[in-house]
């Protein structure tokens, strides 16, 4: 039975890599039919983050993963917060200290800190030694109730054995081993203030939540084997692991890092751009996986039916913008208009250029705006710089376009352009294009000696979407205003 889970701290936004983890363990299971867990690993309080989990439930549900067990959801294998844990885990730090395979160490941060400075001083690496050496057990009592006695605090630490191998078979990375001692020396299980560590907590959970595979990204392989010591300290059998390739700034060809400035990496940051959820589904599956075959536009249907982790890549996943817009415009193209008219609404409304409740004739206005972009556009917040004409009063022209209004026949064009349009009724786009035939058939002048004085002097732009659309959508009386002031 294929059980995965998907354990964010709650640390912040919903990254892309997290994304992606969340995103492989889901298609893993589905295509499966097995289950999927969220669960929230939030024990180190200082890096939490109010209303963290929260978001990260919210953005993971927009992208559209659900689980089957979770804190929001339930289960039978919960809490599902680690938080909300601790009995468990004391349970097993009890154990291991009875069996004499972990211990109460009670050295300070600044002894610590001193020891690793001396290490690095000599050129070593940083590691843990062990505090206890060649005494009895007497003694480490000793030790112990005097360190008590002074109100010092321990942490616990498991006894890593030496000459251990701890090795597996990765998924992703193929088979891969570890000595016991490059592991750094003891670690720390359980903290000063009673919380487990990760690498304890999350092989407990992932033990008794019965998960199968461990699907994660290639960050945690060092931390692995320390998770494999816990597993053989308790008697378990650890599950299949595999490490998902780190995603690279296509830009920069580094490691894609949250400091990273060059490149937008949070889930909500592309939401508020207007981002399609489906693009993103599908763009972030390419990121380390490929499908059979050259398409990349898959739904999640699709997806789950043909997800092979066999097909997990090896080599760094190019993380690349300009991919991602194009993915969104393929999906766009294909959207639902009212869901694009909603999310440039939106946009249109952020930027102040559109009011909150806009009257039915205003909506269906825009309507019409936002089709006539659509397939321009790469995400629908483009259509706050694209439809600028539209909501601006455009009196000055740019050097540029004042040359071009300029020449010869140009004047003779828009004039006559101005008589046709003064006989339309309708004012259509059909009809004002009918208007710009008529022009041409009066004047003798064509193409872009034509069409552009008559962009600029209408819609005071040399750029723009369809030029009957557009001074269909601005209307007559704004169009002759602005002949007008061309003609001036
Ligand atoms: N809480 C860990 C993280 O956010 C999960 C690691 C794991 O999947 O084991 O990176």
């Amino acid at each position: 039975k294929i059980r995965v889970r998907y354990a964010p701290s709650p640390t912040g936004h919903l990254h892309i890599g997290n994304a992606r983890t969340a995103l492989f363990n889901y298609l893993f299971a589905r295509h499966n039919k097995g289950t999927l867990v969220l669960r929230i690993e939030d024990t180190d309080t200082a890096r939490n983050v109010e209303g963290g989990a929260e978001s990260q439930i919210e953005n993971l549900h927009w992208l559209g993963i659900d689980w089957d067990e979770g804190p929001d959801v339930g289960g039978d294998f919960g809490p599902y917060k680690q938080s909300e844990r601790k009995p468990i885990y004391q349970k097993y730090i009890d154990q291991l200290l009875e069996e004499g395979k972990a211990y109460y160490s009670f050295e300070t941060e600044e002894e610590l800190e001193a020891q690793r400075e001396e290490q690095r001083a000599m050129g070593i690496a940083p590691h843990y030694i062990y505090e206890y050496e060649g005494m009895t057990a007497d003694e480490i009592k000793q030790a112990q109730d005097e360190a008590r006695a002074k109100g010092l605090k321990p942490v616990v630490r498991i006894h890593i054995p030496e000459g251990v191998t701890y090795e597996w078979d990765d998924i992703v990375k193929g088979h891969l081993s570890f000595d016991s001692d490059t592991i750094g020396g003891d670690f720390v299980i359980q903290k000063r203030d009673g919380m487990p560590t990760y690498n304890f907590a999350v092989v407990i959970d992932d033990h008794l939540m019965e998960i199968s595979h461990v699907l994660r990204g290639d960050d945690h392989i060092s931390n692995t084997p320390k998770q494999l010591c816990v597993y053989q300290a308790l008697g378990w059998e650890p599950p299949v692991f595999g490490h998902m390739t780190l995603i690279i700034n296509s830009a920069t060809g580094k490691k894609l890092s949250k400091r990273d400035e060059s490149v937008l990496q949070f889930i909500e940051q592309y939401r508020d751009l207007g981002f399609l959820p489906e693009a993103m589904f599908n763009f972030i599956t390419l990121l380390g996986w490929s499908p059979v075959g050259e398409s990349e536009i898959f739904s999640k249907r699709e997806f789950i039916k043909q997800f092979d982790p066999a097909r997990l890549s090896k080599s760094p996943a190019a993380f690349d913008q300009k991919k991602l817009d194009w993915v969104n415009n393929q999906y766009m193209k294909k959207a639902d208009r009212d869901e694009l008219l909603d999310l440039a609404l939106h946009n249109l409304q952020e930027a102040g250029l559109v009011e909150a409740n806009p009257a039915p004739g205003k909506m269906e206005w825009v309507r019409q705006l936002v089709n006539m972009y659509a397939n321009q556009m790469s995400y629908t917040k483009q259509i706050v710089d694209l439809s600028k004409i539209f909501f601006t009063e455009a009196e000055y022209l740019t050097d540029e376009e004042v040359e071009e209004i300029k020449k010869d026949e140009a004047r003779p064009a828009i004039e006559e352009f101005k008589k046709q349009l003064d006989k339309l009724d309708n004012f259509t786009a059909k009809k004002i294009m009918g208007a710009i035939m008529a022009t041409r058939k009066e004047t003798g002048i064509k193409g872009r000696k034509l069409f552009m004085p008559i962009r600029i002097a209408t819609t005071r732009s040399m750029v723009g979407p369809g030029i009957g659309e557009a001074m269909e959508l601005m209307g007559k009386e704004t169009v002759m205003k602005h002949l007008d002031l061309t003609l001036k």
